[in-house]
Parts: structure tokens; C-alpha cells; sequence
């Protein structure tokens, strides 16, 4: 046989019997040596990685983890405070469940000064003609003034960039993130970092603790699909839409939800279906729920995808079943990430509790006000497929800076939903006003870090927020 003839046979074999057979192994099983290189670094399962050099292909003052609603503003806020600012996203625009999920609707701002306003008051000035509701905005529009605002402050911007590791020094303090990326494995060195990215990777990967869920069972909320729709006209549907001046929040949902049962023969797996106008002619639907799946298992977050994304198709076809105004009704995008709502909770110097929302807590290291209430999105198909009714109601309360703190390693931040806090605190905190709020806080305090040579849990925010671009008394 010649060695043309061997390697055909060779890769057939390995077709025939899969990767892991060819190697010399079955998955789960020891090691068994085989002639291959690649089998002797296999052993109980687990494949060994030798020791590769990683290129350092930039270094920064503040790295920033993520560019959702957290990141973006993270970034901004330190590269506006003087510090060399890097931000790195995953996918392939800014925003994260504003923009890549189609969320199209922010919530808990009125009370966010600084960025927030900023953002907002970009939004209506450009779509001022267009825009339906108060808080609504195009996604489109979002992901250009996001990348223009990033621009203008000199952020350092890298897109579709994975952050798949994280290294410490011998002093316990974050020095490096791995990423993964069309140039292959790349390290980034920093100063200070701020783990932005949901999930909370970078603070997992770096070996902080976090918490998942319900205490009681580890159940989670809801991942969603959500789609914008057009080829309807809002003057035809309203009675289907939801957060029209006037809404009595039930009643469009309800309306909604019968239409979809009686045009598709089947309830949505989110029993309160949401149709947010953006324009009159274009509309926000969220009516979907991915029940125990986990946001940060790739696994988990295909099967989301696939069930979300064929809910929505048969839930769509129904309604243009009907004909009248839902004949031309089409899916003009959908996310290139479904939204995840809950996920990993890093360990930080303070976790805010439910005690802390129910009185309404207030601290001295405040970064910012939340007064959204409690938002628990069933946790099981067999809970209503709704919102839960909870035990816990919150009133405003505060937002300290320690739950922004990692405390498991030092150098390290945290902004948006993967900061420290409970499972009902992190219900009414999660959303997207919120995350703004901590995410400039994140930025400004992590340049004072680097400006004055201290690592984060060292900066006194309760000083450095009085003199805060966006304090009053700046
Ligand atoms: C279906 C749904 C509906 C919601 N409804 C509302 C609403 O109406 N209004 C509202 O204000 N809030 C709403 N929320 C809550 C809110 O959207 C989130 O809690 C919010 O996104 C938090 O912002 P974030 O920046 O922490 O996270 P995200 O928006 O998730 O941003 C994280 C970013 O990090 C990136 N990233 C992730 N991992 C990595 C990695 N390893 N390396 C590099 N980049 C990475 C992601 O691509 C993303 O851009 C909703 C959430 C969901 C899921």
C-alpha cells in the first residue's frame, strides 16, 4: 500500500468512527496511546494544551470586556477621563442586547445623568420624525451613534474579538486577557480591567466565584428571541400594541396573545407577547421564552436559538395567515445573539440583597438609583410563562460601587448584569438604564485607579463621584 493509499484509508477511517476514535480514544475514557501525536495529549477526557507563545499585541490602561449598554459606556467614560482605552465585543457591532439582541426599548433611564442622557438625546435628535414611543430607537441607529461616540473619545475599538481567557500575575491581579479572533490567540495586557461582558467570562476565567439562579433550585430566567417585523402599519394594529400612550400594559399583550393561539394554534412560550412600535411601519416583537437553558453554555444557547428562532417563524405565518392588515407582516432581522436575561452573578466586595431592595437601601458609594421593580420572567414553563408574582418588592435603592468590585481578584471591575447581587436584586438592577449607570462608574473610577497608581477597591468613589462629569456639582 503507498502512503497516498494509507492516508485515504486513514481519513476515511476517521469519518467512519468519528474524531475521537481516530485519535485513539473515546470520550470520558484514559488514554489510549496511539501513533498519532495529537492522542498522547489526550488523558481522562481531556485534551492537554502544550504551551503555545501568545503574541501581546496591545497593552491599555483600562480594558474593557464587552460593548453592551454596560461596556459601551464603561469605555467612554474612561477614555474620557484621560485613560488609553481598549474595548473589546464579540460580535460585530456595539450595543449587545440594544443592538445585536433587537431589545429596541430602554428601561429604568429617566433617572441616569451623564451618558445615558447623552445617548438618549442623540437618539431623538436623529429620529426625531420616526421614533413611536418614548425610550423606543432603531437598533441601526444605535450601532452607528455607538461606534461614532467611541470614536470621538479615542477608544481603541476592537470588534468581533472573543475574550476566551484571563491570567493573573503572582499578586493575585488580573494582567492579561486571551483572545480569540480571525488573527488567531492574542494577549492584551491592561491596567485595569472591567468585565463587561454579561456572562461575566472574563471575572469566571480570571477564577472568581459567582452565583447562577434561584438559590432553592438554580433555576434561572428565561433566555428570549426577540424579531423585528414589518409590512404592517401601526394606524391598522393598535389595539396588538404595546407602550402606545395610554396602555394599560395588559390589554395588548392579551390581545396579541389570543391572535397568535387563534392564527397559529398554539399559545407563545412568553404568555404576555410584547409589540413595541419603532416606527409605524417598523415593530419590536418579543414572544418567546427559552426555559432552563444556561446563557453561558454554547450548548444551551444553540438549542435557544433554534427553538426561538422556529417559534417565531410559525408564530409569524400564522398572523399572515389572517390576512387584512397582517398580509404583507414579514421577519426583517433577527438577533445575532437571542438575549439572555440572567446569568453568572460574580462574587463582589458587597452583594446587594433582597433586604436591600425591599427597604429601599441607600449607600454612601452609590453609583447610581435603581427604580425598576422586581422583574422575575418565569423561571419554568410550569410557572405561567409570564412574569412570577415574588416575594420581594423593591423600592428605589442604591447601587454601591463594592458590587462593582470583583472580590475574588484584584484589578478587576465589573458593570451591567454580571455585577454582585441576589437573585431578586439582579431582576429589577439588570436592566439596561441601570447598566449605563454602572458602566460609567466602572470607566471613571477605573482611570482614577490607573491616574493614581491604586487598584479599584482602593478608590474612595464616594469623593470621586462628587467631582463626576456627570454630578452636579462637576
Ligand atoms: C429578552 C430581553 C428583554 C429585555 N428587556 C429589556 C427592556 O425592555 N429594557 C431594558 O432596558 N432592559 C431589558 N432587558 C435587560 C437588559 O437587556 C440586560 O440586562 C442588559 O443587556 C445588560 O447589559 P450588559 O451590558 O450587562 O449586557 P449585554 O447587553 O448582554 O452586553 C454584553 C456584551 O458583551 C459581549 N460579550 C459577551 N461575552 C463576551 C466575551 N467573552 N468576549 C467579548 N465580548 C463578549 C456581547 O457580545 C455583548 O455585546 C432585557 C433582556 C432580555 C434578554
Amino acid at each position: 500500500m503507498t502512503a497516498a493509499t494509507n492516508r485515504t484509508a486513514d481519513r476515511r477511517r476517521f469519518f467512519q468512527t468519528g474524531a475521537a476514535a481516530a485519535l485513539g480514544w473515546t470520550l470520558g475514557s484514559p488514554r489510549v496511546q496511539g501513533d498519532d501525536a495529537a492522542a498522547g495529549l489526550v488523558e481522562n477526557g481531556t485534551y492537554i494544551e502544550p504551551p503555545r507563545r501568545v503574541p501581546v499585541v496591545a497593552d491599555a490602561d483600562v480594558v474593557v470586556c464587552g460593548g453592551g449598554p454596560a461596556g459601551v459606556t464603561a469605555a467612554l467614560a474612561a477614555a474620557r477621563a484621560g485613560a488609553r482605552t481598549r474595548l473589546l465585543e464579540a460580535h460585530g457591532c456595539l450595543g449587545g442586547i440594544w443592538t445585536s439582541g433587537l431589545l429596541s426599548y430602554i428601561l429604568d433611564s429617566g433617572n441616569k445623568p451623564g451618558i445615558m442622557r447623552e445617548i438618549l438625546a442623540a437618539l431623538q435628535a436623529r429620529e426625531e420624525d420616526v421614533r413611536r414611543a418614548p425610550s423606543m430607537y432603531d437598533p441601526e441607529a444605535l450601532k452607528l451613534l455607538l461606534e461614532q461616540m467611541c470614536q470621538e473619545a479615542g477608544v481603541a475599538l476592537q470588534l468581533h474579538t472573543h475574550c476566551a481567557a484571563a491570567v493573573r500575575d503572582a499578586a493575585n491581579r488580573l494582567a492579561l486577557v486571551v483572545t480569540e479572533s480571525k488573527s488567531g490567540r492574542e494577549a492584551i495586557a491592561g491596567k485595569v480591567f472591567i468585565d463587561c461582558t454579561g456572562e461575566g467570562d472574563v471575572a469566571h476565567q480570571a477564577g472568581c466565584g459567582w452565583d447562577y439562579g434561584r438559590p432553592e433550585t438554580g433555576d434561572a430566567q428565561p433566555m428570549s428571541f426577540i424579531v423585528l417585523l414589518t409590512g404592517i402599519h401601526l394606524d391598522e394594529i393598535r389595539p396588538y400594541v404595546s407602550s402606545l400612550p395610554g396602555d394599560t400594559w395588559a390589554a395588548p399583550k392579551d390581545a396579541l396573545a389570543g391572535l397568535i393561539k387563534e392564527s397559529s394554534g398554539f399559545g407563545p412560550s412568553y404568555a404576555k407577547p410584547s409589540l413595541f412600535p419603532i416606527r409605524e411601519t417598523l415593530f419590536c416583537l418579543m414572544a418567546n421564552h427559552e426555559y432552563g437553558l444556561r446563557g453561558f453554555d454554547v450548548r444551551d444557547v444553540t438549542r435557544a436559538t433554534l427553538q426561538g428562532r422556529a417559534e417565531l417563524h410559525r408564530m409569524i405565518d400564522g398572523l399572515r395567515s389572517l390576512g387584512g392588515p397582517w398580509k404583507g407582516l414579514r421577519i426583517c432581522s433577527s438577533p445575532e445573539r437571542i438575549g439572555v436575561r440572567e446569568s453568572r452573578r460574580i462574587h463582589g466586595r458587597y452583594t446587594l440583597s433582597s433586604d436591600d431592595i425591599t427597604r429601599g437601601a441607600r449607600f454612601d458609594d452609590a453609583v447610581c438609583c435603581c427604580t425598576f421593580p422586581v422583574d422575575v420572567h418565569s423561571t419554568a414553563a410550569d410557572r405561567g410563562k409570564g412574569i412570577e408574582a415574588a416575594p420581594v418588592r423593591a423600592k428605589p435603592f442604591d447601587i454601591p460601587y463594592r458590587s462593582l468590585v470583583a472580590k475574588d481578584v484584584d484589578g478587576l471591575l465589573l458593570a451591567g448584569r454580571c455585577i454582585s447581587g441576589d437573585f431578586y436584586a439582579h431582576s429589577a438592577y439588570r436592566v439596561t438604564g441601570n447598566a449605563v449607570g454602572m458602566g460609567q462608574a466602572a470607566g471613571l473610577a477605573a482611570a482614577t485607579a490607573v491616574k493614581e497608581g491604586v487598584l479599584p477597591h482602593e478608590v474612595d468613589w464616594t469623593e470621586l463621584a462628587k467631582t463626576a462629569p456627570w454630578s452636579e456639582n462637576a
